[in-house]
């Protein structure tokens, strides 16, 4: 008769075994962006087989840096902030302490004027022509009294600009800005973008909680959550530090990380599992056997690498999701600083570019002694005139701005260069959720595949979402069960900001 002894003995021969078994499982992930190293790093500390793909010559993804010239540049101001303590822990591990804390300084300039960031309305009154502010105010007025006796669903996201703002201040702002950032007219943009708003980081946001701040402060989560957060850590070395220790961290516990590896098909076995990964690197193609996928790649992408091929209805979903992508113009300076501001946002349509940033101000390592930059984002769309444009083009469309808003001279330019990103921001068009549902849907039907990440998801995330996201799906791949890792990504609120 077996004993209790004996009973656990096996139970605990069991379970080693299928933790074993486990760790020879090769874990394949998509992108190696804060999503995909995060999980990468997880999982190879625990004994899988991981490898990385990512088709970039560099780690990082949207949170990468660029050092050239004794200059450090990421794409765009990326300030770390969460309200998950442990994160900050972790992050702070992996630097070994070289992370520092910031208080945020934030303009925006419009209509040949600076505006405090986030907005006061007595800052926004104080600037704007008094005309303007009494149209503005009774259009404001008439819309709310509208919305009160004729309540109705707005059909687009200009309809609930203008219901909610009135129609002046759509005018003279929302329509114009909205339309630079997008690419589309408001029109064509769904009503969901409204109720995302709560973690953008852009000019609009202030706008909203500017005329609606007692309907945002009775929510929590969204008062006490990123835009507005004026304190974050920023890692002394650039950004991209964070990525570049966590791939340090996972080749140091046996994962491999390939770059230049652009993956092209996700091939799927007879029994609906992902059986390999096609990639191409160096010239030639390669198939990279695979147990787990956890893909960070965009999801309109994925979908349309599966093989064999998602049904037509399905290819026309992830065909209607939508990036902007966006041109980053870094510019070199003589001068020794030209702001106090971390970023200062541009809304008119006629200025090519719509923020920059000064990397000084995040770090005195950006720049050489006595020297700054600036980093411009331009959204454009792949393939559009900005997007095919040199960086000579960019510049000479920028500097006279630059000099107008009196940031700096073209004599101060010690040089500049240009990089671009196919998919910065997701795209909420009208019918953008039937599509993400119908993607998700596919997707939940192959159990070894997780998507996750701001791509993966097509969802507003941060970087401390993406950490906590490739957490999830690495418990979810160490659980064995991806599909429910998928869900609780995908339902987190916590997660979307
Ligand atoms: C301008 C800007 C400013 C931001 N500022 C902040 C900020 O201040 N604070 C903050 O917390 N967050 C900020 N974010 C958001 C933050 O950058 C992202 O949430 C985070 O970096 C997303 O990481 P990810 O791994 O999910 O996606 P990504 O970083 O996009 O990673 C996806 C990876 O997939 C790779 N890939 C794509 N296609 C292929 C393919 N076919 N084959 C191989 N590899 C492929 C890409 O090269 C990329 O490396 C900002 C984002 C932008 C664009």
């Amino acid at each position: 008769m077996p004993t209790e002894g004996a009973d656990f003995q096996a139970n605990y021969r069991e379970e080693v075994n299928a933790s074993d078994n486990k760790k020879k499982s090769k874990v394949v992930v998509l992108g190696a962006g804060l999503t995909g190293l995060s999980a990468a790093w997880k999982l190879a500390e625990q004994g899988f087989g991981v490898t990385v793909l990512d088709r970039n010559p560099f780690v990082g993804g949207l949170a990468a840096t660029f050092r050239r010239d004794g200059y450090i540049f990421d794409y765009g101001p990326h300030r770390y902030h969460t309200r998950v303590d442990y994160l900050v822990d972790e992050v702070a591990d992996l630097l070994e302490g070289a992370l520092d804390r910031r208080v945020r300084i934030t303009h925006f300039y419009f209509d040949n004027r600076y505006f405090q960031y986030p907005l006061k309305a007595e800052n926004i009154f104080s600037v704007m022509d008094f005309t303007q502010v009494v149209k503005c105010a009774a259009s404001y007025a008439k819309a709310a009294l509208r919305r009160r006796l004729l309540p109705s669903e707005s059909k687009d996201f200009e309809d609930w600009c203008r219901s909610h703002f009135g129609g002046e201040l759509y005018d003279y702002f929302f329509g114009p800005y909205t339309e630079k950032v997008w690419g589309v007219p408001p029109s064509q943009m769904s009503v969901r973008w409204a109720a995302q708003r709560i973690a953008l980081e852009s000019l609009w946001d202030a706008f909203v909680r500017l005329f609606n701040e007692k309907r945002q402060l009775r929510n929590p989560y969204e008062y006490t959550h990123s835009p507005y957060v004026s304190e974050f850590f920023y890692p002394m070395d650039g950004i991209g530090r964070i990525c570049e220790r966590l791939s340090e961290e996972t080749r140091a516990s046996g994962g491999e990380i390939k770059l230049g590896a652009n993956v092209e098909k996700v091939l799927l076995g007879e029994d609906g599992q992902v059986a390999g990964i096609l990639a191409a690197a160096g010239g030639k193609t390669e198939e990279v056997p695979a147990d787990f996928v956890i893909s960070t790649l965009p999801i309109n992408n994925l979908m349309l690498m599966l093989e064999p091929a998602v049904p037509d209805t399905v290819a026309a979903a992830a065909r209607g999701l939508r990036f902007r992508a966006t041109k980053f113009l870094f510019v070199m300076l003589n001068q020794h600083k030209v702001t106090t501001d971390h970023w200062i946002y541009f809304a008119d349509r006629h200025v090519l570019f719509n923020r920059i940033s000064e990397m000084r101000n995040f770090t005195p390592m950006a720049a050489p002694w006595n020297r700054t930059s600036l980093t411009l984002e331009i959204s454009c769309d792949e393939g559009d005139e900005i997007w095919n444009a040199g960086a000579d083009w960019l510049y000479e469309r920028s500097i006279g701005d630059l000099e107008a808003a009196g940031l700096t001279e073209r004599k101060q330019v010690a040089g500049f260069w240009a990089e671009r990103v196919h998919t910065t921001y997701p795209i909420y068009l009208k019918n953008f959720d039937t599509n993400l549902i119908t993607a998700k849907k596919h997707l939940a039907g192959i159990p070894n595949l997780i998507t996750c990440g701001r791509q993966g998801l097509f969802t507003y995330i941060n970087m401390d979402h993406a950490m906590m996201m490739g957490f999830g799906a690495a418990q979810g791949v160490v659980e064995g069960k991806a599909q429910d890792a998928l869900r609780l990504i995908g339902s987190e609120q916590l997660y979307f900001g």
